[in-house]
Order: structure tokens, then C-alpha cells, then sequence
């Protein structure tokens, strides 16, 4: 089969493999029909994600019908359409119990598949775990409404989850890129009083606004945010930020357009380090959370997308064929033609 693969130090490729196998009996087979290309896959073949393993498949973003099942597999047959999650977790450890399936203490526990061991960009896939892993997408939901279950819109999901957003919060979103526009479509869920997306692309603001996912948007290379914050706000800064950019200064915008006691959710992955000046932010007493998602959400999701509550088909910009994979790397990693996302479509999807 064909599969998109790391092949370390900055190269990817579209290479033969061979078709993956049961090793486990919680395992499936799952023959993919679309697979997203995400910003961590980039962030992969810059070397930024230490534990990414040279060689293996990427593609940690699809969905695709079971091919097959090992035995103490139970909540899904062969045929079935499913969508698959980012995060491969054992669901009796510690972390699981509590919902904090990113820190599974499985040896193949957390974001594995297209980092640790192979992923979805390829014609099949081993998923560990299936009976967690898997959620089943109903007849009604198209595999493009369908393929951010597992990462980006659980990513949306969690960010707002934890940032304690209230019925008229004023939320902002720093990155109006995949996991920005996410999160502002699960912040809407919420019914803030306004969702304010910050971002240096006009057009992925100016798209944002025409489709109503954020109420007000701030250029920060055309506008002064702290200003423009101070003028949207009532005490000071927004009740909840959330950053998802990764930019070089949007670690710093981000506390800073706070107001005091709001949380800060920094979702972003950087590909430096960042600093917290302590004596700066002394006094106003902000709530951090980081880091990656926990998407132990999935089935509410897919509920979600069914009843029309969630559509991310809108950022899809770009539809290739696996074996144009670079082609659709190229677009992706070099923000070329206007895109927000990337999807393959697999010789044997439909
Ligand atoms: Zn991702
Ligand atoms: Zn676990």
C-alpha cells in the first residue's frame, strides 16, 4: 500500500508499505477513505516533536470503514464507518479514569499513531485500542463533516472545556488557522456574549467574520490589540483566551490581553521556548492551563455533528489524491492558494 512517510531530518515522502496487520487482539484494521494533513505533522518533519519516531506513517487525522477486528474487540464490526481519535489510550489507567487520556501510561498511550507508531495517511492502519479509539459515524454524516472528530474539533472542545467559559463570556482565540477556527466553533456552544478571533491572515479573518464563527476580529499587524481588547471588553481583557497560534509573540499577547482571574488556555504547540514574566503578570492572578488536548469526547461530538451544531467542512480548502501528497504538503506547510486544510482522499475511499 501506499502511505505518506517521516523519514526524518526535515524529509517526507509517499512510499510502499506494507499493509499493516492484528498484532493486538484490542486492535482493528481500518481501511482509510480521507485523511487530514495537521499542523503537528509539519511541526514532525521540522523536528519539533521529540518523540516522533523516524520512519513511521504519518497522519494522526481520519476516518475510514473497519476492515477487520482482533477478538476482544467489541463495540464495532467490520463495514463499520468510523472516525478515529488522535490519542490512542488504554482507558483504565490512571489518567483514562479521569479523562486525561493524552497522559495514558500505555507504552502506546497519548498522540502514537502517525508519531510513535503509523498513522492514517495511508491506505490502511492498525488502531490500538479500537473499542476507544473508534467512533462510529452515522449514515447521515459525510466523512469531510466527519474527520476532525478525533483531533481538531476535540482539541476546540477540550481548549473551551477547560477554559471555564460562562454563558456572555467574552472569549478570545489567538490563531484563526484549523485549531482557532475549532475552537471558536465549540466556544459558540457556550453562547458567549462575543468570540473575538485575533489572527495575522486578513483572510482567514475576514472569513471568520463573513461566516459568523467570530464576532469581531483584530489584525494585530493593522491594530494595536491591547487597545482594541480594552475598547471590546468590559474589565480589562477577555474572561478566557485561548491561544492556538504557536507565533512567536502570541504566548505574550496571550496573558496579556487577559483580564485579571480569566484563565488562559494555551492549546498552541511552539516550536521554541516561551517566557512567563512573573514580576510583569504579578497581581493578576491568571489561571494557565496547557498543553495537549484530551479528546475523551468523541461520541458527543459526532452527536453534535449529526444534529448540525458543529460543521468543520469549512475548513477545507484543498482536496488531493495520496499519491499527490507533497503537492498537498507543499500547499499546506507554505500556506499557499489561501488554504486552511489539507485533505487526501485514498485510492480505495469513495
Ligand atoms: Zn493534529
Ligand atoms: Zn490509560
Amino acid at each position: 500500500m501506499k502511505a505518506v512517510v517521516y523519514e526524518g531530518n526535515g524529509c517526507i515522502a509517499v512510499k510502499e508499505r506494507p499493509r499493516p496487520k492484528l498484532e493486538h487482539t484490542k486492535d482493528a484494521i481500518v481501511r482509510v477513505t480521507l485523511a487530514a494533513i495537521c499542523s503537528s505533522d509539519i511541526h514532525i518533519k521540522h523536528g519539533s516533536v521529540p518523540k516522533a519516531v523516524p520512519g513511521i506513517v504519518l497522519g494522526h487525522e481520519f476516518v475510514g470503514v473497519v476492515e477487520e477486528t482482533g477478538s476482544d474487540v467489541k463495540n464495532f464490526k467490520p463495514g463499520q464507518r468510523v472516525a478515529v481519535n488522535v490519542e490512542t489510550f488504554c482507558g483504565e489507567c490512571f489518567f483514562c479514569r479521569r479523562g486525561y487520556v493524552n497522559n495514558c501510561t500505555d507504552p502506546n498511550g497519548g498522540w502514537a499513531m502517525g508519531c510513535r507508531i503509523d498513522g492514517g495517511q495511508a491506505e490502511y492502519v492498525r488502531v490500538p485500542y479500537a473499542d476507544n479509539g473508534l467512533t462510529l459515524i452515522p449514515d447521515s454524516v459525510s466523512d469531510e463533516q466527519a474527520i476532525f472528530t478525533g483531533d481538531l474539533l476535540s482539541t476546540g472542545e477540550w481548549a473551551c472545556r477547560i477554559s471555564d467559559i460562562e454563558k456572555d463570556s467574552t472569549v478570545a482565540v489567538i490563531g484563526a488557522g484549523p485549531a482557532g477556527i475549532c475552537t471558536m466553533l465549540c466556544a459558540r456552544l457556550y453562547q458567549p456574549k462575543k468570540i473575538i478571533a485575533i489572527d495575522i491572515s486578513q483572510d482567514r479573518l475576514d472569513m471568520v467574520k463573513a461566516a459568523k464563527i467570530a464576532d469581531h476580529v483584530i489584525n494585530p499587524t493593522r491594530t494595536d490589540v491591547g487597545a482594541k481588547i480594552e475598547k471590546l471588553t468590559k474589565y480589562g481583557g477577555a474572561d478566557a483566551v485561548i491561544e492556538m497560534a504557536g507565533g512567536e509573540d502570541t504566548f505574550d499577547m496571550a496573558w496579556r490581553i487577559a483580564r485579571p482571574n480569566a484563565v488562559v488556555c494555551i492549546g498552541a504547540m511552539y516550536e521554541e521556548n516561551q517566557i512567563l514574566p512573573l514580576p510583569q503578570m504579578y497581581g493578576k492572578n491568571l489561571t494557565f492551563k496547557t498543553g495537549g488536548v484530551d479528546a475523551s469526547r468523541c461520541g458527543e461530538i459526532m452527536k453534535l455533528i449529526e444534529s448540525g451544531k458543529i460543521d468543520g467542512t469549512c475548513l477545507i480548502t484543498h482536496r488531493f489524491n495520496l499519491e499527490d501528497a507533497m503537492t498537498a504538503y507543499d500547499i499546506f506547510e507554505n500556506k499557499k492558494d489561501g488554504v486552511i486544510k489539507v485533505v487526501l482522499k485514498m485510492p480505495q475511499g469513495h
